[in-house]
């Protein structure tokens, strides 16, 4: 099983798409095993878009991200990173596939709803920005043999 970092990102938030967004993740299978809400500071975002340091608009996503809080979560799954990816879509929400999360609710490359964790390195260095051990839970979901076949997990 692997562990991924998804942000619901401000505009997810603020458009009343918390639950729909959730739900999707939830229903797709994938086990929830971390949640809260944070304030992101300008710090902790400097070290989380550091790859687009260089980048003319990386105040611009900076300050998209800390208008208020996020929601950001861990999910858990055989391949849970490549799978929320996946559903997440290309980063531009006007080239994001249809069904995707961005290709369904953004039109914008900005304004684009999730962040996702791109690699198993980068999953276990952003699940440790923004999870201490103590929020990440080990449990399963009771409907593991309904997902997965039983060599599968
Ligand atoms: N972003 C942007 N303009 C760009 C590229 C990226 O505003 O031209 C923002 C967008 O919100 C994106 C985030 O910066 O989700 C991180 O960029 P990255 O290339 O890591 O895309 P992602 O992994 O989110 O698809
Ligand atoms: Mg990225």
């Amino acid at each position: 099983m692997e562990r991924t970092l998804v942000i619901l990102k401000p505009c997810t938030i603020q458009r009343g798409l918390i639950g729909e967004i959730i739900s999707r993740f939830e229903k797709k299978g994938l086990c929830l095993v971390g949640m809260k809400m944070v304030w992101l500071t300008d710090e902790i975002l400097s070290e989380h878009y550091a790859h687009l340091k260089e980048k003319p608009f990386f105040q611009r996503i900076k300050d998209a991200m800390s208008v208020c809080p996020v929601i950001v979560c861990c999910w858990e799954g055989v391949d849970a990173i490549q799978v929320v990816r996946l559903m997440a879509g290309t980063t531009n929400g006007r080239n994001a596939q249809p069904g995707t999360i961005r290709g369904d609710y953004s039109m914008s490359v900005q304004e684009n709803i999730v962040h996702a964790s791109d690699s198993p390195e980068t999953a276990a260095i952003e699940l440790k920005r923004f999870f201490v051990d103590s929020e990440l839970f080990s449990y399963k979901r009771n409907d593991l043999l309904s997902i997965y076949a039983n060599d599968e997990f």
